[in-house]
């Protein structure tokens, strides 16, 4: 028996969507349909055996001038792993100073893929104020505006 699937390829922006044509365990593509290129036949081959993507987020920085760092995995990870990996990213932090390229975790959930940041944070002066806190000083200082006015 076929068993018909759609999927959206991710490769590129293009974002083909495509029509696999299966075996009834989906574990083998007999026919493929939508690909504007090789790599979309590729892509659904890995679909139906070892769905990947890539994981991006954030982790939190001490002593930087900003709270926050953007990340990736260096490859497409495992996509099972996907929510663990993002709960376990809430849980951790780096210190500042960050350069853009810098390995943040060597090994995210034992799939043997680094976690690297994707932008520099430095570390801020002494007498630096937090960007948060300004972001929040000013939100402050317009509310307080506003109750003057009424
Ligand atoms: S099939 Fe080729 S062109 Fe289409 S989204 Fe995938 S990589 Fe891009």
């Amino acid at each position: 028996m076929i068993v018909e699937k759609e999927i959206q390829c991710v490769i590129c922006p293009a974002g083909c969507e495509l029509r696999l044509f299966c075996d009834a365990t989906a574990a083998v593509l007999h026919r493929l349909e939508g690909a504007a290129c090789a790599k979309g036949r590729e892509f659904a081959e890995r679909e139906l055996t070892d769905p990947r993507r890539t994981l991006t987020s954030t982790v939190k920085v001490r002593g930087g001038r900003f709270p926050l760092v953007s990340v990736r995995s260096a490859a497409p990870l495992p996509k099972h792993i996907l929510p663990a990996a993002v709960a376990m990213l809430g849980a951790i932090w780096t210190e500042a100073p960050v350069a853009a390229g810098q390995i943040i975790l060597a090994d995210i959930m034992g799939a043997g893929i680094a976690l690297v940041a994707t932008e520099a944070v430095e570390r801020k002066k002494n007498d630096e104020i937090p960007e948060k806190r300004i972001v929040r000083v000013t939100g402050f200082l317009y509310n307080s505006n506003q109750r003057r006015e009424t």
